[in-house]
């Protein structure tokens, strides 16, 4: 995926975000990386978003990280306290595969 794409992806997002939570939430910078090991995937840095939110849009914010992700399998919540700070889509290396860690989020 384009980065021009990623960031009309992550404006979607916002607007769909923002749009079934009735507030605005923010999405004002997405990173690709790829590690040594074969890890890669997106971190999408987050404002307004709580770990309740996660939980009323369920499969909703699935879905739309799922079109973000290109074929990663779970996306993993970074949080402080009761915010969400990232959300970071994973495709894992056969070294690292995700465990089940409850900050995981499944896509499909
Ligand atoms: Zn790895």
């Amino acid at each position: 995926m384009s980065v021009v794409n990623l960031r009309e992806e992550a404006r979607k997002l916002e607007e769909e975000l923002s749009g079934l939570l009735g507030r605005p939430v923010r999405v004002p910078v997405v990173e690709v990386f790829v590690r040594r090991c074969g890890c890669r995937g997106i971190v999408l840095y987050v404002k307004g978003l709580t770990l309740d939110d996660i939980e009323v849009l369920g499969e909703l914010l699935s879905d739309a990280l799922s079109r973000l992700g290109d074929g990663c399998p779970v996306a993993e919540l970074r949080r402080i306290g009761p915010e969400v700070r990232s959300l970071m889509l994973l495709e894992a290396c056969d070294e690292h595969p995700p465990d089940e860690d409850p900050s995981l989020l499944p896509l499909r």
